[in-house]
């Protein structure tokens, strides 16, 4: 039997940014402003699952963070040198910053909700 629908339940439960236990609730505060660091819940609203355990249970999700900015700025680096080669250097650094700060908040919550998926207790 193929556990390609538990990928995929997996992956889904993470880019949605729901409840590692049982699916439905969500991680962080809904309607929080765009502009605010986004909130997150102390309990799944559908299950009571405590999402943070400890003082610093999160640490290890700036790691994540981490790898997924630099991530974004290798690729965006390259794609900027393959459609634009005659860039300069300092607009293809002052592009990558921009990226990574667009794609800053997203980062922040994906890997938060990544590591509950990873380290659930
Ligand atoms: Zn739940």
């Amino acid at each position: 039997m193929s556990d390609t629908p538990k990928k995929q339940a997996f992956v889904l439960r993470v880019l949605q940014e729901k409840c590692p236990k049982c699916g439905e609730g969500h991680v962080f505060v809904q309607n929080s402003s765009f502009f605010s660091l986004p909130v997150m819940n102390d309990h799944c609203e559908k299950c009571a699952y405590r999402f943070d355990r400890e003082p610093g249970y999160f640490l290890g999700a700036m790691y994540l963070s981490y790898g997924f900015a630099v991530l974004q700025g290798i690729i965006t680096f390259f794609l900027a040198l393959f459609l634009f080669p005659d860039l300069p250097t300092f607009w293809s650094i002052f592009l990558v910053l921009i990226v990574i700060l667009i794609f800053g908040r997203k980062n922040y919550k994906l890997s938060r909700v990544l590591y509950i998926h990873i380290f659930p207790w």
